[in-house]
């Protein structure tokens, strides 16, 4: 299916040389922990239900996570945070997941990211952003079903408005916070892409460790965007 062959062509991409010295450099020092794996350090697709009403966006795998393991969010802080939310509201089949082939399934929800290589110190180039764009767009064509959008964090916010409105949504400038509800007028088609499902987007803090170990997100902080969530879904 489309959606797969998408992936697959992301796996392949080697637009960033920055980003594709950077995956190979990291294994090069792995830390004492992870001495035995065997990092995937490739561009990492996106993974989840195709026919998801939630679409969330992250913005960038971890070195020592997801680019370790090969899967989104997979085997790092921040995947513990959100797979665990994600499990507690019925999206996900368990509570966390350490490695791609764990059995670990999404339900109605679809994890994206706004770049799939791993950037240095977490900070990926604006060039490196607009590279990684047309496969978001793509998935944006591809995930019909999408009614609620949530960004992880600021950037990810900022870069997700910028894509909905070049799929030609009339978005208004938008403030970034933690729990902020806003309505998404869509027509029924905008250019190639079937957005007529979405209605929502909602905004949180990113689970990042920064994050969870300053106390500036909680648990029950994570939580209430899930039940925001929950509320937003229409059958
Ligand atoms: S960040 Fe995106 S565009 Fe750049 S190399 Fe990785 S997959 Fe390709």
């Amino acid at each position: 299916m489309e959606l797969e062959r998408l992936q697959r062509t992301v796996i392949q991409c080697r637009k960033c040389p920055r980003l594709v010295a950077y995956l190979q450099e990291v294994p090069q020092h792995k830390p004492r922990r992870y001495r035995d794996w065997d990092y995937w350090s490739k561009p990492l697709p996106s993974f989840g239900d195709p026919h998801a009403r939630v679409l969330i966006v992250g913005l960038a795998p971890a070195a020592q996570g997801g680019n370790r393991t090969g899967r989104m969010f997979t085997g790092d802080r921040s995947g513990e945070w959100l797979f665990n939310a994600l499990y507690q509201f019925g999206f996900a089949n368990q509570p966390n997941s350490l490695w791609r082939d764990d059995g670990f399934k999404l339900d109605d929800c679809y994890i994206t990211a706004t770049i799939r290589c791993a950037p240095p110190k977490n900070k990926p180039l604006p060039e490196e952003i607009e590279n990684c764009r047309p496969y978001f767009l793509k998935e944006l064509d591809l995930l019909k079903k999408v009614q609620v959008i949530v960004p992880l964090g600021q950037i990810a916010f900022a870069q997700t408005l910028k894509s909905l409105r070049q799929k030609g949504v009339e978005i208004p400038p938008l403030s970034f916070g933690h729990g902020k509800i806003y309505s998404l007028r869509t027509p029924n088609s905008v250019g190639n892409a079937d957005l007529s499902s979405l209605r929502t987007l909602i905004t949180t803090y990113h689970p990042s460790q920064q994050n969870t170990q300053t106390g500036k997100l909680t648990r029950p902080m994570f939580h209430r965007i899930f039940r925001t969530i929950e509320k937003k879904l229409e059958l």
